[in-house]
């Protein structure tokens, strides 16, 4: 095998590269759920400001059955009161002057319920108006944001092309065998580290101690070696 350091400088290499690709990768799927949120808050208020104004329309509507209700009573009494001399007896006259009457207690309430309606009115026109503006604010600031976003992960793609063609010159240089394990190692181990240092004896992949007569052989720096407890490639690293 070509010189062993070498190799397993480039190996560190390709592991640093692999690294920043992953971190890259998972800040690229972070960025398009940021955007999803962003756009579920923009969509949820368009949906309040959507049902404040339905509201509204059901309170316009509300008032426009009460002014024709209004309108029959007033046209009714005034046939009533029409009438009133064509009456003969004193109890039909009575009666129809009881029904005009009654016609126009009911106006009267009715009327109190459309000043009720307008003021509903008014103060749904005020919500909805304050609402708008909050809505323009918050999309501005959303539509901001995205932009830093957006920007970001152009930056992180760009940066991927680039690591990608970086892996593929490096990798190139390993000998394949050694590339071959360390993939497969790689493949093994959470967060895909596969080559780790050993410093004081210790492996710092996870952390345990390394047999004495293990570190050092490892120091000489002469063949590939494997952390018995974590099966990673390790490589002594001076303190
Ligand atoms: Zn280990």
């Amino acid at each position: 095998m070509a010189n062993i350091k070498e190799q397993i400088d480039i190996l560190v290499k390709i592991q640093k590269i692999e690294t920043e690709t992953r971190g890259i990768k998972s800040m690229l799927s972070d960025v398009s759920k940021k955007v999803e949120t962003l756009d579920v808050r923009l969509k949820d208020f368009e949906q309040t400001i959507e049902n404040e104004e339905s509201g509204f329309n059901d309170l316009k509507k509300k008032y426009r059955s009460y002014e024709s209700d209004t309108q029959m009573n007033l046209s009714q009494a005034k046939k009533s009161q029409e009438k009133l001399r064509l009456i003969k007896t004193n109890k039909e006259y009575q009666s129809s002057l009881k029904e005009i009457e009654k016609l126009k207690t009911n106006n009267s309430q009715i009327e109190d319920k459309m000043l009720e309606c307008l003021d509903s009115m008014d103060e749904a026109e005020k919500v909805i108006a304050a609402k708008k503006d909050e809505y323009l604010q918050i999309s501005e600031q959303l539509n901001n944001e995205k932009k830093i976003i957006d920007r970001e992960a152009e930056e992180g793609k760009k940066k991927l092309v680039e690591l990608n063609a970086n892996w593929k010159k490096v990798s190139g240089i390993v000998e394949p065998e050694l590339l071959k394990k360390y993939i497969i190692i790689r493949e093994q181990q959470a967060r895909g580290i596969a080559i780790v240092p050993a410093k004081d004896a210790v492996c710092r992949g996870c952390n345990v101690n390394l047999p004495p007569q293990m570190y050092n052989e490892l120091q000489r720096c002469d063949s590939l070696r494997l952390c018995p407890n974590c099966q990673r490639i390790i490589y002594w690293e001076k303190l």
